[in-house]
Protein backbone atom coordinates (compact mmCIF):
# COMPACT_ATOMS: atom_id res chain seq x y z
CA UNK A 1 0.00 0.00 0.00
CA UNK A 2 2.70 2.52 0.66
CA UNK A 3 4.70 1.15 -2.51
CA UNK A 4 1.55 2.09 -4.33
CA UNK A 5 1.00 5.30 -2.19
CA UNK A 6 4.16 6.64 -3.00
CA UNK A 7 5.37 5.27 -6.65
CA UNK A 8 1.42 5.29 -7.84
CA UNK A 9 1.54 8.95 -7.17
CA UNK A 10 3.88 10.08 -9.45
CA UNK A 11 1.62 9.37 -11.96
CA UNK A 12 -0.43 12.58 -10.72
CA UNK A 13 2.81 15.16 -11.56
CA UNK A 14 1.75 14.44 -15.34
CA UNK A 15 -1.61 15.45 -15.63
CA UNK A 16 -4.39 17.66 -13.86
CA UNK A 17 -3.96 15.77 -10.51
CA UNK A 18 -7.78 16.23 -9.27
CA UNK A 19 -9.29 15.52 -12.73
CA UNK A 20 -7.21 12.07 -13.01
CA UNK A 21 -7.67 10.95 -9.22
CA UNK A 22 -10.98 10.86 -10.59
CA UNK A 23 -11.21 9.74 -13.67
CA UNK A 24 -8.96 6.90 -12.03
CA UNK A 25 -11.43 6.26 -9.52
CA UNK A 26 -14.47 6.07 -12.04
CA UNK A 27 -12.31 3.72 -14.57
CA UNK A 28 -12.16 6.07 -17.09
CA UNK A 29 -8.61 7.17 -16.75
CA UNK A 30 -6.44 6.09 -19.71
CA UNK A 31 -4.32 2.52 -19.80
CA UNK A 32 -1.44 4.29 -19.73
CA UNK A 33 -2.49 5.85 -16.31
CA UNK A 34 -2.68 2.20 -15.09
CA UNK A 35 0.24 0.94 -16.59
CA UNK A 36 2.54 3.44 -14.87
CA UNK A 37 1.03 3.14 -11.73
CA UNK A 38 1.14 -0.54 -11.33
CA UNK A 39 4.85 -0.32 -12.94
CA UNK A 40 6.14 2.35 -10.53
CA UNK A 41 3.97 0.56 -7.38
CA UNK A 42 6.44 -2.80 -8.76
CA UNK A 43 9.09 -0.85 -8.43
CA UNK A 44 9.15 1.14 -5.27
CA UNK A 45 7.95 -1.84 -3.72
CA UNK A 46 11.33 -3.86 -5.16
CA UNK A 47 13.90 -0.99 -4.32
CA UNK A 48 12.43 0.68 -1.24
CA UNK A 49 11.03 -2.66 0.19
CA UNK A 50 13.13 -5.76 -0.70
CA UNK A 51 16.52 -4.41 -2.22
CA UNK A 52 16.50 -1.52 0.71
CA UNK A 53 20.35 -0.65 1.32
CA UNK A 54 21.58 -2.69 -1.90
CA UNK A 55 20.10 0.65 -3.40
CA UNK A 56 21.85 2.73 -1.11
CA UNK A 57 25.31 1.45 -1.28
CA UNK A 58 25.51 -0.09 -5.02
CA UNK A 59 22.66 2.01 -6.97
CA UNK A 60 22.83 5.53 -5.61
CA UNK A 61 25.45 8.07 -6.57
CA UNK A 62 25.57 9.71 -3.60
CA UNK A 63 28.10 7.57 -1.50
CA UNK A 64 30.36 7.96 -4.36
CA UNK A 65 29.71 11.97 -4.68
CA UNK A 66 30.14 12.29 -0.86
CA UNK A 67 33.21 10.51 -0.61
CA UNK A 68 34.90 12.74 -3.53
CA UNK A 69 33.26 16.13 -1.35
CA UNK A 70 34.84 15.18 1.61
CA UNK A 71 38.30 15.85 3.44
CA UNK A 72 39.82 15.89 6.16
CA UNK A 73 38.68 18.02 7.80
CA UNK A 74 34.75 17.46 6.99
CA UNK A 75 32.12 16.95 9.59
CA UNK A 76 30.84 13.21 9.29
CA UNK A 77 29.23 10.81 11.41
CA UNK A 78 32.24 9.82 13.37
CA UNK A 79 32.67 7.19 16.59
CA UNK A 80 34.88 8.40 19.34
CA UNK A 81 36.86 5.15 19.24
CA UNK A 82 39.40 7.56 21.73
CA UNK A 83 36.42 7.53 23.98
CA UNK A 84 34.72 4.32 23.04
CA UNK A 85 37.44 1.86 23.01
CA UNK A 86 38.22 -1.24 24.86
CA UNK A 87 34.10 -1.33 24.11
CA UNK A 88 32.73 -3.46 26.98
CA UNK A 89 29.65 -4.65 28.61
CA UNK A 90 28.54 -2.08 31.76
CA UNK A 91 29.19 -5.20 33.98
CA UNK A 92 32.75 -5.93 32.24
CA UNK A 93 33.47 -2.33 32.20
CA UNK A 94 33.28 -1.96 36.27
CA UNK A 95 35.34 -5.42 36.78
CA UNK A 96 38.27 -4.26 34.10
CA UNK A 97 37.90 -0.54 36.51
CA UNK A 98 38.51 -2.64 39.44
CA UNK A 99 41.42 -4.28 38.06
CA UNK A 100 42.84 -0.93 37.16
CA UNK A 101 42.46 -2.15 33.12
CA UNK A 102 41.07 0.46 31.05
CA UNK A 103 37.71 0.53 29.27
CA UNK A 104 36.05 2.35 26.98
CA UNK A 105 32.24 3.83 26.78
CA UNK A 106 31.10 1.60 24.24
CA UNK A 107 29.57 -1.22 25.62
CA UNK A 108 28.86 -3.44 21.86
CA UNK A 109 25.00 -3.49 22.59
CA UNK A 110 25.19 -3.10 18.43
CA UNK A 111 21.85 -0.13 18.62
CA UNK A 112 23.99 1.77 16.37
CA UNK A 113 24.02 -0.77 14.22
CA UNK A 114 20.39 -2.18 14.01
CA UNK A 115 19.27 1.81 13.41
CA UNK A 116 21.30 1.85 10.79
CA UNK A 117 19.42 2.24 7.69
CA UNK A 118 22.55 0.99 5.34
CA UNK A 119 23.66 -1.85 7.57
CA UNK A 120 26.81 -0.30 8.58
CA UNK A 121 28.98 -0.49 11.39
CA UNK A 122 30.48 2.95 12.01
CA UNK A 123 32.92 1.86 14.79
CA UNK A 124 34.63 0.55 11.77
CA UNK A 125 35.32 3.77 10.69
CA UNK A 126 34.36 6.02 7.71
CA UNK A 127 32.35 3.96 5.65
CA UNK A 128 30.92 4.58 1.80
CA UNK A 129 27.49 3.07 2.52
CA UNK A 130 27.13 5.44 5.27
CA UNK A 131 24.17 8.33 4.00
CA UNK A 132 24.50 10.06 7.48
CA UNK A 133 21.45 9.60 8.72
CA UNK A 134 22.59 10.18 12.24
CA UNK A 135 20.03 7.69 13.63
CA UNK A 136 23.13 5.87 14.87
CA UNK A 137 23.93 9.00 17.15
CA UNK A 138 20.39 9.48 17.93
CA UNK A 139 20.44 5.72 18.99
CA UNK A 140 23.90 5.81 20.93
CA UNK A 141 22.85 8.98 22.79
CA UNK A 142 20.02 7.10 24.23
CA UNK A 143 22.40 4.11 25.34
CA UNK A 144 24.72 6.36 27.10
CA UNK A 145 21.84 8.55 29.20
CA UNK A 146 20.36 4.97 30.12
CA UNK A 147 23.42 4.29 31.21
CA UNK A 148 24.15 7.74 33.23
CA UNK A 149 27.62 8.05 30.91
CA UNK A 150 28.08 11.24 28.68
CA UNK A 151 26.33 11.62 24.96
CA UNK A 152 27.69 12.07 21.49
CA UNK A 153 30.04 8.66 21.68
CA UNK A 154 28.76 8.98 18.34
CA UNK A 155 29.14 12.58 16.66
CA UNK A 156 29.79 14.53 13.93
CA UNK A 157 33.49 15.00 14.31
CA UNK A 158 36.92 14.17 12.27
CA UNK A 159 38.89 10.88 12.24
CA UNK A 160 41.38 13.93 12.78
CA UNK A 161 40.08 15.18 15.57
CA UNK A 162 39.59 11.43 17.25
CA UNK A 163 43.22 11.03 16.88
CA UNK A 164 44.64 14.80 18.32
CA UNK A 165 41.98 13.80 21.39
CA UNK A 166 44.13 9.91 21.64
CA UNK A 167 47.49 12.16 21.40
CA UNK A 168 46.06 14.47 23.81
CA UNK A 169 46.01 17.48 21.54
CA UNK A 170 42.89 19.68 20.86
CA UNK A 171 40.40 19.32 18.42
CA UNK A 172 40.22 21.85 15.69
CA UNK A 173 37.48 22.61 13.58
CA UNK A 174 37.88 24.06 10.13
CA UNK A 175 34.71 25.63 8.81
CA UNK A 176 35.85 28.09 6.66
CA UNK A 177 38.44 26.82 3.64
CA UNK A 178 39.03 26.91 0.49
CA UNK A 179 36.79 23.65 -0.18
CA UNK A 180 34.01 25.15 1.84
CA UNK A 181 34.40 28.47 0.25
CA UNK A 182 34.51 26.64 -2.92
CA UNK A 183 31.51 24.71 -2.44
CA UNK A 184 29.61 27.81 -1.38
CA UNK A 185 30.42 30.03 -4.78
CA UNK A 186 29.53 26.98 -6.88
CA UNK A 187 26.57 26.57 -5.58
CA UNK A 188 25.76 30.43 -4.99
CA UNK A 189 26.59 30.91 -8.96
CA UNK A 190 24.05 28.04 -9.35
CA UNK A 191 21.29 29.53 -7.15
CA UNK A 192 21.37 32.92 -9.19
CA UNK A 193 21.61 30.97 -12.44
CA UNK A 194 18.43 29.28 -12.00
CA UNK A 195 16.24 31.91 -10.15
CA UNK A 196 17.29 34.53 -12.79
CA UNK A 197 16.25 31.54 -14.98
CA UNK A 198 13.16 31.13 -13.35
CA UNK A 199 12.49 34.79 -13.14
CA UNK A 200 12.72 35.56 -16.57
CA UNK A 201 11.12 32.52 -18.30
CA UNK A 202 8.86 32.94 -21.29
CA UNK A 203 5.50 31.54 -20.71
CA UNK A 204 4.61 30.40 -24.77
CA UNK A 205 7.05 28.81 -26.01
CA UNK A 206 7.34 27.72 -30.03
CA UNK A 207 9.07 24.73 -32.06
CA UNK A 208 9.02 24.04 -35.44
CA UNK A 209 10.63 20.99 -36.83
CA UNK A 210 11.30 19.73 -40.60
CA UNK A 211 9.88 16.52 -41.52
CA UNK A 212 12.64 14.64 -42.46
CA UNK A 213 11.07 11.69 -44.12
CA UNK A 214 10.46 12.47 -47.28
CA UNK A 215 12.28 15.60 -46.61
CA UNK A 216 9.81 16.90 -49.26
CA UNK A 217 6.96 15.44 -51.91
CA UNK A 218 6.71 16.63 -55.59
CA UNK A 219 3.46 17.16 -56.08
CA UNK A 220 1.50 16.72 -59.71
CA UNK A 221 1.58 19.77 -60.61
CA UNK A 222 5.48 19.99 -60.41
CA UNK A 223 5.39 22.07 -57.17
CA UNK A 224 7.47 20.89 -54.04
CA UNK A 225 5.62 20.31 -50.75
CA UNK A 226 7.21 20.42 -47.23
CA UNK A 227 5.91 19.73 -43.73
CA UNK A 228 6.75 20.33 -40.50
CA UNK A 229 5.55 19.92 -37.07
CA UNK A 230 4.81 22.50 -35.18
CA UNK A 231 4.18 23.23 -31.37
CA UNK A 232 2.84 25.17 -29.55
CA UNK A 233 3.84 25.53 -25.58
CA UNK A 234 1.44 27.53 -23.19
CA UNK A 235 3.06 27.10 -19.54
CA UNK A 236 0.47 29.32 -18.18
CA UNK A 237 -2.24 28.06 -16.02
CA UNK A 238 -4.77 29.84 -18.40
CA UNK A 239 -5.58 29.01 -21.91
CA UNK A 240 -4.59 31.17 -24.77
CA UNK A 241 -5.64 31.54 -28.26
CA UNK A 242 -2.58 32.19 -31.09
CA UNK A 243 -2.34 33.52 -34.50
CA UNK A 244 -0.36 31.92 -36.66
CA UNK A 245 1.22 33.40 -39.56
CA UNK A 246 4.03 32.49 -41.89
CA UNK A 247 6.18 34.94 -44.10
CA UNK A 248 9.12 34.29 -46.33
CA UNK A 249 8.88 33.10 -50.20
CA UNK A 250 5.89 33.08 -51.58
CA UNK A 251 4.49 29.48 -52.90
CA UNK A 252 6.33 28.78 -56.76
S1 LIG B 1 24.68 8.00 10.05
FE1 LIG B 1 22.99 6.69 9.40
S2 LIG B 1 23.81 5.58 7.65
FE2 LIG B 1 25.59 6.42 8.74
S3 LIG B 1 26.22 4.79 10.10
FE3 LIG B 1 24.83 6.12 11.27
S4 LIG B 1 22.81 5.18 11.03
FE4 LIG B 1 24.15 4.30 9.45
S1 LIG C 1 25.06 2.21 20.35
FE1 LIG C 1 26.86 3.18 21.29
S2 LIG C 1 27.31 1.82 23.00
FE2 LIG C 1 25.97 0.65 21.66
S3 LIG C 1 27.38 -0.46 20.32
FE3 LIG C 1 26.88 1.45 19.28
S4 LIG C 1 28.54 2.82 19.87
FE4 LIG C 1 28.59 1.13 21.32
Amino acid sequence: MVAWWTGGAWVLYFADAPTLVRNLATFQAPLVAYVFIGLLTFTTYALAGLMREQVCVYMCPWPRIQAALTDEYALNVTYWYDRGEPRASVKKAAALHEQGLPAGDCIDCLQCVHVCPTGVDIRGGPDLGCIQCGLCIDACDAVMQKIGRPTRLIAYDTDLNVKRRQNGEKPIYRIVRARTLLYAAIIAVVGIVMAYTLATRHADGVSVLHDRNPLYVRLSDGSLRNAYTLRIINKSLEPKTYVLSITGRAPI
